[in-house]
């Protein structure tokens, strides 16, 4: 059954992620928003707290680090009518698994570019998981108070290197010392970059996209250069197609700068008419679960820990999927058909205190953790049994060998390794001929965190020892034969028993598919 009301709150949501390469400027777009939102006074609040220089080994500064980064993990705010939740996905040092899985979590995503710089790697490997899901994708491209690469080329980017069609929503007049403003086709109108004078920068455009005659900057060859170039796209390139980019084929694209905050309300506007409100999800056994349906569900996409030794405790990150979360309700978690009471919540930066008090698809809730909850779990009210669908495994790109220091404490080291694995912190793998254990993360901080948790919760202190980067690819088990493997290809099982190579690098990979052309090999996402 679905709640009129309910369907009214939901409708307003807009819960999404910002997909971009280190200093791409994510941050301070970020801020920008929360500007726009009333959370914030002044640009650099979120910034003074990330910055500084954390010696890796320094736990107290990662703890510090990680107390922060839960409430600004996910910030909710006001705007236009609308409820935003912006998920953070972090980057730098940080990045993780947790980073994907955030992606499992939105509706749609903002892809920041820095214009000088283009695609970078990091960026393709979110936006990636973003097209699996098949989830809107907007482009920003930033720092146009720079010198920035050819717009066109900017734009035919996307379609080379992501395999996404670019609708430039506006067009730059100019980048750098001489950026004069936007040519907005979308609004119909110039958008002058005044830095001085605020006040009323826009000029209408008559129906044909032309300027009226009298204005200074039509004489401008920088401006005359831009809307010839609009123009040229209007006739040549793809048309705007909604369909497209409701399943991520196609990606509204708005330039500007963040720093000196130029086109980010016209982004964000136009982000907010075209965004997705929270949509349905599909569980296991095929089933949608509508967002407005009246019972309560949702779904855990990331577990943080308290890297504090005093404070044990972790919050498991929900997205509600439908219905309302209430403090105090009783829910089921469906792994283990477990009823729990959901008390102890903790508070997201958020422009009103009652925010997470009613929550409901879009929003996502933090759970204070005593073990219960794993990655994945699916928790939900009523009688109907719902278990949303598995979060996909990501592919590890970094791999260490793993032991126990003290041979006779085998048995904490093992619990420890289980429960942490299971938890989704890292990955494990055992090596097929040595039996070794072998973890794997996408981040270098995963194993930092694997280590110190091993020690503090478990007692255990552990032997890590670097195998770098590997590409991971399993194998058929029908066609594996133990030959094929050598200290280039290392050959482990994952723990489902599955046969996977970690060959050294691409080579390592060419040169086995060459010899063996027949085998087949995958990799998960
Ligand atoms: P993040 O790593 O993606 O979060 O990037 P930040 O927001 O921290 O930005 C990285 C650096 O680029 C910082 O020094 C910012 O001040 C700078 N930056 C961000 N946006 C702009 C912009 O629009 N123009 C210029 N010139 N610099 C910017």
């Amino acid at each position: 059954m679905s709640d009129v009301s309910l369907d009214k709150s939901v409708n307003k949501r807009r819960t999404f992620a910002i997909i971009s390469h280190p200093d791409a400027g994510k941050t301070t777009i970020t801020e920008q928003l929360l500007l726009f939102g009333g959370i914030i006074r002044q640009a650099g609040t979120v910034k003074a707290k990330k910055s500084g220089n954390f010696a890796k080994s320094d736990w107290m500064e990662i703890e510090k680090k990680r107390g922060i980064s839960v409430t600004s993990s996910v910030m909710q705010f006001d705007y236009a009518g609308k409820r935003i939740n912006i998920l953070d996905t972090p980057g730098h040092e940080d990045f993780s698994e947790d980073t994907y899985r955030t992606l499992m979590a939105v509706d749609s995503a903002v892809m920041v570019i820095d214009a000088a710089k283009g695609i970078e790697p990091q960026t393709k490997k979110l936006f990636k998981i973003c097209k699996m899901r098949g989830i809107p994708i907007f482009t920003f491209m930033n720092k146009l108070d720079r010198d920035s690469r050819d717009p066109m080329e900017l734009i035919s980017q996307l379609e080379d290197v992501l395999g996404i069609e670019g609708y430039p929503m506006n067009w730059p007049i100019g980048s750098g010392k001489v950026l004069r403003g936007l040519y907005d086709r979308y609004n119909k109108r110039v958008e002058l970059y005044r830095p001085e004078d605020k006040d009323n920068p826009y000029l209408p455009l008559d129906d044909e996209g032309n300027l009226k005659n009298d204005n200074p900057i039509t004489e401008d060859s920088v401006y005359q250069d831009a809307k010839e170039s609009m123009d040229l796209i209007t006739e040549a390139g793809n048309p705007f197609d909604i369909e497209k980019i409701k399943k991520g084929d196609q990606t509204p694209v708005f330039f500007g700068s963040a720093l000196v905050n130029f086109g980010v309300q016209t982004f964000l506007d136009a982000y907010l008419k075209f965004a997705p409100a929270p949509n349905v999800h599909e569980t296991q056994d095929d089933k949608t679960v509508k967002p407005d349906d009246e019972e309560f569900s949702g779904f855990v996409f990331k577990i943080q820990a308290n890297m504090n030794p005093r404070h044990r405790d972790r919050i498991a990150f929900v997205r509600v999927c439908s219905g309302k979360f209430n403090r105090g309700m009783d829910v089921t978690l469906e792994r283990n058909k477990k009823s729990l009471r959901l008390s102890n919540v903790t508070e997201f930066m958020a422009n009103t205190r009652e925010n997470v008090q009613n929550a409901v698809a879009g929003d996502i809730i933090g759970l204070y953790d005593t073990g219960n909850f794993q990655i994945g779990d699916t928790i939900y009210t009523g009688k109907q049994d719902i278990n949303f669908k598995k979060l996909p495994q990501f592919t590890p790109e970094l791999f260490v060998k793993v032991s126990a220091k003290n041979v006779m404490k085998q048995k904490s080291f093992h619990k420890g390794i289980n429960q942490l694995v299971q938890e989704g912190a890292v990955q494990l793998y055992t090596a097929y001929t040595t039996g070794d254990y072998i973890l794997g993360a996408v981040g270098q901080l995963q194993f930092e965190v694997f280590q110190f948790r091993m020690q503090n919760e478990y007692n255990s202190e552990v032997v890590m020892e670097t195998m770098g980067h590997k590409t991971a690819r399993w194998i058929n088990p029908e066609q594996l034969d133990e030959k094929m493997s050598s200290s280039r290809n290392i050959l482990v099982k994952d723990i489902h028993d599955e046969p996977l190579f970690l060959f050294e690098n691409a080579f390592a990979e060419r040169w086995f598919k060459d010899k063996y052309p027949d085998v087949e090999l995958t990799s998960k996402l």
